[in-house]
């Protein structure tokens, strides 16, 4: 359930919901990669080695105040012997401590109105809803 709301939610799709945790008003989801590959080929033939954590904000998904916990891992490849840091594909920039939908939601707030954004968060958009298959 929570794999498929990172997709549905949050377009993350390489990585995959282990565990939560609560912490101060916050739901921390640690999340890992399904595959490692190689930065400069993306050759598969990788050793890969827990560099550190990184706390990353995804905003208000389901009521949730959601932080997701991510392992940066150091990848060495066999191939083309060359070593690298994981590069988590669903942040703007490498450094960065939001998720792209998130960045795209402060953005798109940050250019409409007062009004625009009360009907926009309150309001179910037509494109989340779908017509029941039958
Ligand atoms: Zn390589």
């Amino acid at each position: 359930m929570s794999t498929s709301l990172l997709f549905q939610a949050l377009n993350i799709r390489d990585y995959q919901y282990a565990s939560a945790r609560y912490s101060n008003g916050f739901t921390i989801w640690n999340i890992i990669s399904k595959n490692f590959r190689c930065n400069n080929c993306s050759s598969p033939n990788v050793s890969v080695r827990m560099l550190k954590e990184r706390v990353i904000s995804a905003g208000n998904i389901c009521r949730l105040n959601l932080l997701l916990n991510v392992a940066i891992h150091r990848i060495y490849c066999f191939d083309c012997k060359k070593d690298s840091i994981e590069n988590i594909s669903f942040l703007p920039t490498p450094k960065a401590r939001i998720t792209k939908s998130l960045e795209r939601t402060k953005v798109e707030l940050c250019s409409m109105s007062e009004t625009e954004k009360a009907v926009r968060l309150l309001s179910p958009s037509a494109e989340n809803l779908s017509a029941p298959k039958q």
